[in-house]
């Protein structure tokens, strides 16, 4: 096997043992980004000299005795978390030029942990999309089938791990960012609970739905990840002070006596292509056979789900990104001749057209007259849905579902369509508006090689529940271990 398709737990244990160097590996990784970034474009930023200052200084660690599960761990961050010193744009023009003068704690974590930070993964402009045709830098490709969407927001991530072009990354989910790329590339994601990561220095784009989360090739590393990134932290009064399990501890204790909710609405969604439901089926009798019990469950609300994310997410949104006004940081149009103009104008050339028609939606739907009707009343149904999962959740542990309705679709297929776009995100959308973790895992390929992804979600902060039912399934199956041909 070569340096760059190990896995952050298989380059820890020769880290370890000496058997290789943090320098040898991250060039190696570095090597990789070369020869494939030109085909799929998941950087926007590599900052390769001072990603071997890091592996240098974490050979240093190890060599004194230092070896953490991360340290030497050559990483990679989607570029809307904060790395101090290193460009963090959004995928957008209106930050092209933000350089943060501090780390978000999640970056500091990594750093504090000895990892080494290759650099910043495109995405959907401030993380908003499925499909990455919304960034104001590129369009990244899926390494499965160049003509395809990788899925979005998180699209760099998904695809930089599945490359083998970092050996873990992060990521964030509003709506399903981790989850949805991580299910069209075949890598494994979670979006934890709601308050479990600190969220400081994550751009804001809703910030009752955002959380950061993992993306790796497999269970074992997104948990090694999340032991590292999770925890309460005083800068994001979000983040809830509960303590943080090892993650990594569980994973191999069976699915005896556990029970798996299958929510009877999923299997009636309009637009579910037959081969993603047949992969989930196939998924579910593995997990009956590896000793869980299968049992109906019901999410009535989760037919609104779309509806209420679309007011709620454009809503917060509209609120977060009224900072970028050209005064404070970021791109200002030069090119005017009084204030109210220099604000319009810095915006409409500086936000791109997703951007716009969400601030614009979010804008409508907080003004007086119609905060009720619609901001309002998506509220009231938000809870319903949380209703939903804490009824779901008193019968069973673990609710099973599809994460995309269909594999990945063609660059250009959906675009000049947001409501069809927006349906992308039908099965993953609930998790954020309940707070609740999901997780994809790979669980098939279509007829035409393309990855399939299994959603798993749990009762808030039972993440190892998760981990537990995942790596079981990781176990039995081979999916995980699959590669594109780049
Ligand atoms: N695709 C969804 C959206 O465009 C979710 C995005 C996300 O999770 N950041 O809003």
């Amino acid at each position: 096997m070569k340096l760059h398709q190990l896995t952050i737990h298989e380059a820890h244990e020769l880290l370890k043992q000496k058997k290789i160097s943090s320098q040898e590996l991250t060039l190696a990784v570095l090597q990789r980004i070369e020869d494939v970034e030109e085909k799929v474009d998941a950087f926007i930023t590599v900052a390769g000299d001072h990603a071997l200052q890091q592996a240098a200084e974490a050979d240093r660690l190890i060599a004194s005795g230092h070896c953490e599960p991360l340290t030497g761990i050559p990483l990679a961050i989607k570029d809307l978390i904060c790395t101090r010193g290193m460009q963090t744009s959004c995928a957008s023009r209106i930050l092209e030029n933000f350089m943060p003068p501090y780390d978000a704690t999640v970056t500091r974590k990594l750093k504090q942990a000895g990892a080494v930070i290759l650099g910043k993964l495109n995405m959907d402009e401030f993380a908003m999309g499925s499909s990455t045709e919304n960034s104001g830098v590129k369009i990244t490709r899926n390494p499965w089938d160049l003509e395809r969407i990788p899925g979005g927001s998180s699209v760099g991530s998904a695809v930089a791990v599945a490359a083998d072009m970092c050996l873990g990354a992060l990521g964030s989910d509003t709506g399903g960012s981790i989850r949805q790329p991580a299910s069209h590339c075949g890598v494994v994601g979670m979006k934890p609970t709601y308050g479990r990561i600190s969220r400081f220095g994550l751009v804001a784009f809703a910030s009752s739905l955002d959380q950061i989360g993992p993306l790796a090739k497999d269970v074992a590393d997104c948990a090694l990840l999340l032991n590292t990134i999770a925890g309460h932290d005083a800068a994001d009064s979000t983040s809830v002070p509960v303590d943080v399990p090892d993650y990594g501890a569980s994973l191999a204790d069976g699915l005896k006596g556990l029970k798996i909710g299958i929510p009877r609405e999923y299997s009636v969604t309009e637009g579910l292509d037959p081969e993603v439901e047949a992969a989930v089926n196939r998924a579910i009798g593995v997990i009956e056979g590896l000793g869980a019990e299968c049992i109906d469950v019901s999410l009535p609300h989760s037919e609104y789900a779309v509806a209420v994310y679309y007011v709620i997410a454009p809503s917060e949104a509209s609120s977060n990104l009224a900072r970028y006004d050209g005064v404070k940081y970021g791109f200002r149009n030069t090119d005017h001749s009084e204030l109210m103009n220099m604000y319009r104008t810095t915006r409409s050339i500086g936000f791109g057209p997703e951007v716009q028609r969400r601030i614009i939606i979010g804008t409508y739907c907080l003004s007086a007259g119609y905060y009720d009707a619609y901001y309002g009343k998506a509220s009231q149904v938000r809870t319903l849905i949380v209703e939903d999962f804490k009824k779901a959740f008193g019968k069973c542990d673990v609710i099973l579902s599809p994460v995309a309705p269909t594999p990945a679709f063609k660059i250009g297929e959906k675009i000049d369509d947001p409501l069809t776009m927006y349906l992308s995100d039908i099965f993953t959308l609930s998790a954020n508006l309940a707070g609740i973790p999901g997780m994809s895992v790979p669980c098939g390929l279509s007829g035409q090689g393309l990855p399939i992804g299994l959603q798993l979600m749990a009762k808030h902060f039972n993440e190892e529940t998760l981990f537990k039912v995942a790596h079981n399934f990781e176990q039995a199956t081979e999916f995980h271990k699959l590669k594109p041909s780049l």
